[in-house]
This record gives structure tokens, C-alpha cells and sequence, in this order.
């Protein structure tokens, strides 16, 4: 019993550990007879196993923020820490290496590689980290499986539709078992029916195994979906209460 009660516990610690803590994050972009301030001082704290969905207007800052946090952006000042490293001091190498180990992205215009069949697209993101080739072929048909793609395994992008794109999308962001995913907008290119049932299945996913997502969105429904909501507003980011 008390055994149990412990397991609770470390479970419960383990949830409640931050996967990124975001500490006045400022950036400001400039050009050449202005400035634009993207980002004012951003801080939030984002745990293990939460679903995140950061809304807000168009110019808002969202991909800014989400770009910063996939360490593609260095913040004018601020950090970005993720478990105990500070993405912000990363070295463009070492950033790239810390990327492929740790972050899935999903992205609006899916940005998968024309010349690669659905399955090669979701494998390669495994290929930098040496899994054997029936490993990564296993794993990717798996996840393919998992998103409703059985039959489109060897089908190219210019194959498939836009929601059979962002499946392929989501599979290729939880292949290599990131600690975090981010999605930018994941269903902006597709119509309403399956943005919903596009969403529900990236939610269903992370769900499924505990991982942590932070998701941009325009829409206060697809917001409303997730465990905590932020709204961010002319680069500031607050806490929404639902
Ligand atoms: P959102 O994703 O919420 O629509 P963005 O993060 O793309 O907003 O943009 C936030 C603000 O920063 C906007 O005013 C935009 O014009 C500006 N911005 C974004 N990227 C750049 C850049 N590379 N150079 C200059 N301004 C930029
Ligand atoms: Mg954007």
C-alpha cells in the first residue's frame, strides 16, 4: 500500500516537472527606420504531459513566441530553459543536435519533403539518431497506422490531400519521442471539418502518451481544447481563464 502510495507520488512529482520555463523573453525586430517589438516580457512555466494552446489575433507574436521556444529564433534578451539548458546559449550546432533529439514541429504548410513517400517522411527525423532502418520503418508505419493512413503508406504529398498531409505531419512530430511538440497553426490550411477532426486527432495523440504540446492557434474553440490556455495580445502573453 505504501509502496503504491509512493508510486502515486513520483508520478504526480514527475507531471508536475516544467518542461520549459520562459523567463522575460523579449524580442524586437528591426528595421530600417523602426522597430517592431514582437515580444515584450513573456514568462510562463509549461509541464510535463501539458497541453498548451497559445490564441490570439493575426501579429500577435505567436509564431515568434513558438519559433523561439524551437530555438529557430535568438531572443533580443531573455531565456528559454528546457529541463536545465538555456536554448537562448545554444551554439546554431548545438542547437540543431538539441532539436532533433528533443522537439517535434508541426507546421501549417506541413513542409513535408516532395521527393519522399509518407512513410521515408515521418522515418526521416529518426535517421540522426541512429535507430537501424526496420527499426525506423517499424516505428513510422506504426505511427502512420495510428493516424489513419494504413493505405497511403507509399503514396508522395502531391498524392494526398491537405489532412492526409498534416496525418503524415503529426506522425513525423512524435516519431523520435520528443520531450516537447510544437505546432504552429497545424490546421489553418485545412477546411473546418477536418481542422476539427485533425486537432482532435493530434490531441488524442498527445494525450495517449503523456506528451507535452505547445499549440498555436487563431480559434478560442480548438483553445478551449487544451489543458492550459494563454492569449497573447500585441506580444504580451497572459493566462485565459476559461
Ligand atoms: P502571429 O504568428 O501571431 O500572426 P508573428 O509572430 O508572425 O504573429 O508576428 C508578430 C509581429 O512581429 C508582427 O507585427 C510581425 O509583422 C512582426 N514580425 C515577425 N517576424 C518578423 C521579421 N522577421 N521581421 C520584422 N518583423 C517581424
Ligand atoms: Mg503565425
Amino acid at each position: 500500500m505504501k509502496e503504491k502510495i509512493n508510486m502515486e507520488n513520483k508520478e504526480k512529482m514527475q507531471k508536475n516537472q516544467s518542461v520549459i520555463r520562459i523567463n522575460k523573453l523579449r524580442k524586437v525586430y528591426k528595421l530600417e527606420d523602426e522597430s517592431v517589438i514582437a515580444l515584450h516580457s513573456v514568462s510562463a512555466e509549461i509541464k510535463k504531459g501539458e497541453i498548451c494552446c497559445i490564441f490570439g489575433t493575426s501579429g500577435s507574436g505567436k509564431s515568434t513566441l513558438l519559433n523561439h521556444l524551437a530555438g529557430m529564433e535568438k531572443p533580443t534578451s531573455g531565456e528559454i530553459f528546457m529541463g536545465k539548458t538555456d536554448i537562448t546559449k545554444l551554439k546554431e550546432a548545438d542547437m540543431v543536435s538539441f532539436r532533433r533529439k528533443h522537439i517535434g514541429f508541426i507546421f501549417q504548410a506541413y513542409n513535408l519533403l516532395p521527393g519522399l513517400t509518407a512513410l521515408e517522411n515521418v522515418a526521416l527525423p529518426m535517421m540522426f539518431q541512429g535507430y537501424p532502418k526496420k527499426e525506423r520503418d517499424r516505428r513510422a508505419e506504426d505511427l502512420l497506422k495510428r493516424v489513419g493512413l494504413e493505405k497511403r503508406i507509399h503514396h508522395y504529398p502531391s498524392q494526398m490531400s491537405g489532412g492526409q498531409q498534416q496525418r503524415v505531419g503529426i506522425a513525423r512530430a512524435f516519431v523520435t519521442d520528443p520531450k516537447v511538440v510544437f505546432a504552429d497553426e497545424p490546421t489553418g490550411n485545412l477546411d473546418t471539418e477536418n481542422e476539427e477532426i485533425i486537432a482532435g486527432l493530434l490531441l488524442e495523440c498527445a494525450h495517449e502518451k503523456g506528451y507535452t504540446v505547445v499549440l498555436v492557434t487563431h480559434s478560442l474553440e480548438l483553445a478551449r481544447k487544451a489543458d492550459v490556455i494563454y492569449r497573447m495580445k500585441d506580444g504580451r502573453m497572459m493566462r485565459y481563464d476559461r
